[in-house]
């Protein structure tokens, strides 16, 4: 089992963004900037590590529900627009980056990664998770 299946199965925290039967969003704990976010599909094990081997059904509800949360992000941030990233590199399970951007520097991922602490991680979880609500309704 993945590491993002055993976030997604709550049997390890996350600051949860948002959430339907088939994705699952959560701020990165290394972010970039404040709000960076990953969306991640629920997966049966075993989980699919490269996002083109995702079905087609999958990956394109993947990309609506990353369009979802961005528009989230960009009214809690205040940011530019929100860049779009995919690298599994570290975690082997489909993922996407959502990053607040105010410049092209912003989704340089070696950059030094941001230290906040738990409260500001939990605000930022909520404004977006709120932002997603408010424009759904
Ligand atoms: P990559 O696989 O290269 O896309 O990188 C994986 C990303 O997952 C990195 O940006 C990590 O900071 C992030 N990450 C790793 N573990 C966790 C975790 N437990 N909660 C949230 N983000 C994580």
């Amino acid at each position: 089992m993945t590491l993002f299946t055993r976030i997604i199965n709550g049997e390890i925290p996350s600051y949860k963004v948002a959430e339907d039967d088939n994705y699952y969003a959560f701020l990165d704990i290394n972010p970039l900037k404040k709000g960076h976010t990953l969306v991640v599909p629920k997966l049966a094990e075993p989980e699919a590590d490269y996002i083109f081997d995702l079905d087609d059904k999958t990956l394109a509800g993947l990309m609506l529900f990353c369009k979802k949360v961005a528009a989230g992000i960009k009214r809690a941030t205040n940011c530019k627009r929100v860049g779009v990233a995919v690298l599994g590199m570290e975690v082997n399970h489909v993922h996407v980056h959502l990053v607040p951007l105010d410049k092209e520097k912003d989704l340089v991922f070696t950059n030094p990664k941001l230290s906040l602490s738990s409260d500001e991680m939990c605000t930022i979880a909520n404004s977006i998770a709120e932002a997603i609500e408010g424009i759904e309704k």
